[in-house]
């Protein structure tokens, strides 16, 4: 029974056709099921409470969901240490959004303006870590990785990443370098230390990129870590479990005008300018009422994100600490010293502990390899005594591509 539900989650959620430079959510999604044998029970658990909480939801009408949030910067480059305004000018387009308080709500056209909604959630950067000590809700970490993929990989410390603030309490946000992605979201009901959104840098924040500057690929994700799937529930003319979503064949790319009719939806054809599109962000603006009501059932008692409301994130900190600013990384790369040498180089890759485990190669300038030595810690010595003298390189090489070659003479 099991087998056959899993197999049509993934018939639900597989379509083939994503374009590499947008929401790579259903993917992640279909990657998630393959790797937990539990998540498409409780997906469909969650599916379920859904849609008999979304009456429920009429109750709440009127108060303002707050979601506290924490942005993990994972930066390689030092252009990449974006600012706090940045930061907040993505907090603001996600509040605009959400409560449908943003100027491009005129571009609505008039058939689904009545069908337009205020959403009622809020979004602010936290000012109480899961400790209580004060914070500005961000956090800036060096990394030795320069690219990332769809693997959360982002999310441990122990990848390199950032640790995800207790998921229960904070919504996380990991903006990073991505490799051929705009970002992903987890839907509710996947591991915590998974749980929240996945940004890359160039989708982050109110930018001049063009077609994702404009701080709606965040408006995006947070529907689908809101429980909200595609309009076109990600088949052909498919269901995305909301009422007044008119069904559509697929995906909108780019900035379309006018009323398109698939799936015999006239006369007022696809919604693409529905946050849950493909559209380029200059063209989406609106959340609908039955949208509405799917993000606020999860909120509900007993729902995958009420324990959000008990979150002490927005509660003033029991422990004020002024923070360290941190100090800047050096750039680093490989080091080797001292140069030239008659006995010994110490070799210093203390910036990225991946190449432990890795083999350095000693050639000389015929391009014989004269020497092998297995990289055991960061800091290292060689011993080169037996070596001629002469001009020799260096060289190894990392899963990750990165390559060393450095030149040394030995006397
Ligand atoms: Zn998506």
């Amino acid at each position: 029974m099991r087998t056959g539900f899993i197999f049509s989650l993934l018939l639900l959620f597989g379509i083939s056709k994503l374009t590499a430079q947008n929401c790579t959510t259903v993917p992640y999604q279909q990657e998630q099921l393959k790797n937990n044998i539990g998540l498409a029970e409780k997906i469909r658990e969650i599916e379920e409470f859904t849609k008999q909480h979304i009456a429920a939801t009429a109750r709440t009408e009127g108060t303002v969901i707050r979601i506290p949030v924490v942005v993990h910067i994972l930066y390689h480059y030092p252009s990449e240490k974006i600012s706090d305004e940045l930061v907040q000018s993505q907090i603001d387009v996600l509040n605009k959004s959400f409560r449908r308080r943003n100027a491009d709500t005129v571009k609505t056209p008039e058939t689904f303006k009545p069908l337009a909604a205020d959403v009622e959630i809020e979004f602010q950067l936290a000012i109480s870590d899961p400790q209580r000590k004060s914070t500005n809700g961000i956090v800036r970490k060096y990394t030795p990785i320069a690219k990332w993929k769809m693997d959360d990989a982002m999310k441990f410390s122990s990848n390199m990443g950032d640790d995800a603030w207790d998921a229960k309490s904070y919504l996380n946000i990991w903006v990073c370098k991505l490799d051929k992605l705009a970002g992903y979201a987890s839907f509710p009901g996947g591991e915590l230390s998974r749980d929240g959104i996945v940004l890359d840098f160039n989708a982050f924040g109110v930018t001049t990129n063009t077609g994702y500057g404009m701080g709606k690929t965040a408006v995006h994700e947070m529907g689908h870590w809101l429980g909200l799937k595609h309009l076109w529930g990600d088949e052909n003319c498919g269901d995305d479990g909301v009422y007044d979503t008119p069904k559509q064949a697929s995906y909108t790319p780019g900035c379309p005008t006018g009323i398109r009719i698939t799936c015999g939806n006239g006369p007022n054809g696809d919604m693409y300018m529905n946050y849950m599109d493909f559209t380029s962000d200059a063209c989406t603006n609106l959340f609908t009422t039955g949208q509405k009501a799917r993000m606020r059932a999860l909120f509900e008692p007993g729902g995958p994100r009420n324990s959000i409301l008990s979150s002490k994130g927005l509660n003033p900190p029991l422990i004020n600490e002024i923070p360290i600013p941190e100090s800047d990384p050096q750039w680093l790369h490989p080091q080797l010293y001292p140069n030239p040498s008659s006995s010994v180089i110490n070799l210093d890759l203390s910036y990225d502990p991946r190449w432990v485990g890795k083999t350095i190669q000693i050639v000389n300038l015929q391009g014989q390899t004269v020497m092998l030595v297995a990289i055991t810690t960061t800091t290292m010595q060689v011993d080169i005594k037996k070596l001629q003298a002469g001009v020799y390189f260096l060289a190894a090489k990392k899963d990750d591509g990165e390559s060393m070659k450095m030149r040394f003479m030995k006397l």
